[in-house]
């Protein structure tokens, strides 16, 4: 039997080098890019709805093709009129990749500021997806609503996934960083860490450390990528580890964590046990960082 997963954040314009003075344009975006491996991985019976506001510009149009070509549902996008999306450069020099950011004014910032219509689109949903990314470009009034509606959705039974991808950059301060990726987790039954970024951020000695630490704040399953060290999954009482699929080349590693989680979570939705979810997750990320950019075409993927 299928269902509907519902991804909420910002998708981005990408512009990258192409040389010769060139930039190419793309699209994508961390809750984006799980959207795109889900849609890929769920079979057709499962919908993938993205939830983002976009204005009524050309490019918001490019982006709602886009998805709509890739079989992600655009009906719960909110137009905002005289608004742009938010776009970013990837610089490359001596092999090290720069990113550079217009998002301030991105229509995204937007997207949780009509309650209501969030209501509506989460209880249509039997899964829903978010990340730090997606708490760190609202307003401290917009992140309420938004957890608000998530514990909801979470007591109500749904499964609330999140992947607390920890961007400092996109916070005023460390301490309101910390506390608004910890009410995330609060309104979440499956968070998916990676560690390099709570290790830093938080100051876990070990994956052990990240695993407990969300249990305390009521996080019933917790899955840490800890990137070729492959990943640690805790129900609180079962610990098991799902060791990463080996990579022959790693080309780009962009989307690693945002495709390993729309494989896991792909599979897990479809009956698969949690460790059999990982090992197709891990292979779907290691086909990804094989790979130029964050979205690869779905045919390349491990079935
Ligand atoms: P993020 O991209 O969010 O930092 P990680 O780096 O932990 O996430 O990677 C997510 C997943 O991608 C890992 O759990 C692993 O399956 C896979 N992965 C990442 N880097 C490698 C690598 N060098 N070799 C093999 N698998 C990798």
């Amino acid at each position: 039997m299928g269902g509907k997963f519902l991804s909420i954040g910002e998708c981005m314009v990408e512009l990258s080098q192409a040389g010769d003075g060139l930039l190419r344009k793309g699209f994508a975006g961390d809750t984006f890019n799980t959207a795109w491996y889900s849609r890929a991985c769920l079979p057709a019976d499962w919908s993938v709805d993205y939830f983002t506001a976009l204005g009524d510009d050309p490019m918001s149009d490019e982006m709602l093709a886009m998805m709509a070509k890739a079989g992600i549902g655009t009906a719960q996008i909110r137009r905002i009129p005289g608004k742009t999306p938010g776009l970013y450069l990837i610089t490359l020099k001596d092999g090290e990749r720069t990113f550079s950011y217009w998002r301030d004014t991105a229509a995204a910032k937007k997207l949780a500021d009509d309650a209501n219509h969030l209501r509506a689109a989460i209880e249509a949903s039997d899964i829903v997806y978010f990340s730090g990314i997606t708490l760190g470009i609202l307003s401290s009034e917009a992140i309420d609503t938004l957890l608000s509606e998530l514990r909801r959705a979470k007591a109500l039974g749904k499964i609330v996934a999140f992947d607390p991808n920890i961007r400092p950059r996109l916070w005023a301060g460390k301490d309101i960083m910390l506390k608004t990726i910890e009410a995330g987790a609060r309104a979440a039954s499956l968070v998916l860490p990676s560690f390099d970024d709570e290790k830093v951020h938080f100051g876990d000695p070990d994956v052990a450390a990240t695993i407990a630490r969300y249990h305390v704040l009521g996080v019933p399953t917790v899955v840490v990528k800890d990137g070729p060290g492959g990943v640690t999954l805790s129900s609180g009482t079962e610990v098991q580890h799902v060791p990463a699929v080996e990579a022959k080349t790693v080309v780009d590693t962009t989307s690693a964590g945002d495709s390993f989680n729309g494989g896991f979570l792909s599979r897990l939705l479809t009956g698969a046990t949690p460790a059999e979810a990982a090992s197709h997750g891990a292979a779907v990320a290691t086909t990804v960082i094989g790979h130029h950019g964050a979205l690869i075409d779905p045919g390349l993927l491990p079935r």
